[in-house]
Parts: C-alpha cells; sequence; structure tokens
C-alpha cells in the first residue's frame, strides 16, 4: 500500500492514476482514493481527501474519523 508522500508537500499529479477528483474549488479540491493509498498520518488507507490551500476551512459534521496533515502551503483531511 502507498502511502502519500508530504515531505516535500502534496502534488495531486504524482496520484493522478489512483485519486479521482470529485470536487474542484477555488483553492480546494476533494478527491476519492481509488488506489487504497494509505493516510500520511495514520497509515490505514483512508476513503477521501481534501486539499485546501485556502487559510480558513469550514466543514460540516465529517460522521467518520479523520487524520489532519500539515504541509507549507496546504492543508490535507482525510476521511476513514
Ligand atoms: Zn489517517
Amino acid at each position: 500500500m502507498d502511502r502519500l508522500d508530504v515531505s516535500d508537500g502534496f502534488d495531486v499529479h504524482d496520484y493522478r492514476h489512483g485519486l479521482k477528483l470529485l470536487k474542484q474549488d477555488r483553492g480546494t479540491m476533494t478527491l476519492e482514493n481509488r488506489q487504497g493509498f494509505a493516510c500520511p498520518a495514520c497509515g490505514d488507507a483512508f476513503e477521501r481527501l481534501f486539499v485546501s490551500e485556502n487559510r480558513t476551512n469550514t466543514f460540516g459534521n465529517p460522521g467518520s474519523p479523520f487524520c489532519l496533515v500539515r504541509t507549507d502551503d496546504q492543508l490535507l483531511v482525510l476521511t476513514h
């Protein structure tokens, strides 16, 4: 199981083959994990990945456990 490498930031193009883009907005995108990639925080496979370059983000009830990952420019939210 490949773990997302975020040591130098997250680049979706490195994982394009296994992450399906569900939604894209100004500064954010939501991706579905089609390849069983592992979460960089906990090591378990995640379901969805939200990537944001915005300074603030608001969420509804995630309804499931989630992990947060921070890079220099992005916030990653991974739901399990
Ligand atoms: Zn996790």
